[in-house]
């Protein structure tokens, strides 16, 4: 029986609640009279239910669909205006004792070969990331307890956090590992992190069983309730996602709204972020293995409707995208990027993109510069704010102000400030000249005067005197 309340995954995410949603939405794809209420109560800027938003997701009136994409883009430029954060992903190791089909760490696969980082490894990792201009990392190890224990985990934390290169820093650590226990989530809470990411892969029950065979992720239970250990350990900020084509997305799409709803019922606060990975191929994976892949057209549809469903909760695509498909879902709700990604073990130290150790291919292989570059051209804010976690603005606290629209106050002079230390750290001198006039013309966005001053001030400090990490 459903209930978004229990803290049991077979009652919040309900096989046949998600049965009736998909049939019901199957049943009114067509029905224009209740889009158009659903798409009304959208307008109201609160989100959706997931049988509302399953709906919109099944809509196939051609002029609906396009009022859905219109919507979309509304909400996101009206919470997060054309602002873009960047971030990129940390392989700490590949050493993994599960059996998941679709990626290539899985403990069988013996063509591999296996690699942790050292502390002097991930020095080298950070200070190459540094140079690159990022200040937001989101760190990836593979689940394996002799490995990867929680204590290595916590020393590499507290490694990336130390290293201070020229004027590099990384202010945010962002944290994807296995399902663990509450007491391992109070230790991650402890060492400072930001969002802790787990992706579900499949909310189907049988799918996710035959796609996990082994290893402690088979228990779809103990997986699927680990935000609930997670939130309950102290962390604040949780991230969802699904890999979608692993399964029927518009199963996966249900699931994930009811995780979302489970959140906010018994935390008072929903996801901080959702993610949208698709799969696709790498060592080991073929994508004619996975029937329910899902093309272009499904995915931007797909992005639309979350950004609907869920208006607070930030998107992020990987560069598992290539450029004209990120291009495509920017403008539909999402809000995070990462940029100039390695998703292999040791891979920002090395000169060459190693091919060895990799996750996942990655499509889109431009460098952080040329992303900067390419954003800005389209017309979006790089940024590269970490503040809010740092302000003690997380979890409910944060949830509140992105709710009553005020979050944007510091958004947008946090994505100046940021993205001027970028352009004088580490720019091409093309990037710099285009977003030095960026900044100059988004200025003039900034409507409280004395905000305005300010940031004016610390742009000038930033860039003549040296200084950095200023934030709202
Ligand atoms: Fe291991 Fe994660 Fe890959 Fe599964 S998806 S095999 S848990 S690294
Ligand atoms: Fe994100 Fe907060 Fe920075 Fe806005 S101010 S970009 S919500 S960290």
């Amino acid at each position: 029986m459903y209930n978004p309340g229990s803290m049991k995954a077979r009652e919040f995410i309900d096989d046949a609640e998600i049965g009736e949603t998909l049939a019901w939405a199957d049943e009114n794809r067509e029905n224009e009279e209740l889009i158009t209420d659903i798409l009304s109560k959208a307008r109201e800027y609160k989100g959706l239910t997931h049988r509302e938003a399953s709906v919109l997701l099944a809509c196939t009136l051609e002029d609906k669909n396009r009022e859905i994409y219109a919507l979309a883009k509304e909400i996101k430029q009206r919470f997060y205006g054309n602002r873009i954060v960047l971030f990129a992903p940390l392989y700490l190791s590949n050493y993994c004792i599960n059996g998941c089909v679709y990626c290539p760490y899985h403990g069988r696969n013996r063509s591999i070969p296996r690699k942790k980082l050292t502390r002097e490894e991930i020095r080298a990792e950070v200070t190459a990331l540094q140079d690159m201009g990022h200040k937001r990392l989101a760190i990836e190890a593979g689940e394996d307890p002799v490995n990867n224990p929680i204590e290595y985990i916590l020393e590499s934390i507290d490694t990336i956090y130390s290293i201070k290169h020229k004027n590099g820093a990384i202010r945010r650590v962002n944290v994807n590992i296995a399902a663990t226990t509450m007491e391992n989530y109070k230790k991650l809470h402890d060492a400072g992190i930001g969002t802790y990411i787990l992706f579900q892969e499949t909310y189907h029950r049988k799918a996710y069983e035959e796609l996990h065979p082994s290893g402690p992720k088979s228990d779809y239970d103990y997986h699927t309730e680990a935000m609930d250990r997670a939130m309950s350990g102290g962390i604040d900020d949780v991230g969802l996602g699904v890999l979608f084509g692993l399964d029927r997305f518009r199963y996966e799409f249900a699931g994930l709204l009811m995780h979302a709803e489970h959140l906010e019922a018994v935390f008072g606060v929903g996801p901080h972020t959702i993610s949208v990975p698709r799969i696709c191929p790498a060592e080991d994976v073929r994508l004619e293995d996975f029937k329910n892949a899902i093309d272009d057209d499904t995915f931007a549809k797909l992005v639309a409707c979350i950004r609907i469903a869920v208006p607070y909760t930030g998107m992020i695509v990987s560069t598992r995208e290539s450029a004209a498909s990120r291009e495509r879902v920017l403008n539909l709700g999402i809000s995070q990027i990462s940029g100039g990604s390695r998703t292999s073990v040791g891979g920002y130290a090395s000169p060459l993109r190693p091919t060895d150790t990799v996750q996942f291919d990655v499509s889109d292989t431009r460098s952080l510069d040329e992303v900067i570059k390419w954003l800005m051209e389209l017309g979006y804010i790089p940024s590269f704010c970490t503040a809010c976690y740092r302000e003690g603005r997380t979890g409910d606290r944060f949830m509140t102000l992105c709710k009553a629209g005020q979050i944007q106050n510091c958004c947008l002079p946090n994505a100046l400030m940021t993205l001027e230390e970028y352009l004088s750290d580490y720019a091409s001198k093309d990037t710099a000249v285009i977003g030095r006039k960026l900044i100059e013309k988004s200025l003039t966005d900034i409507t409280n005067r004395k905000v305005l001053a300010t940031v004016k001030e610390r742009l000038s400090l930033i860039q003549n005197g040296g200084e950095r990490d200023f934030r709202f």
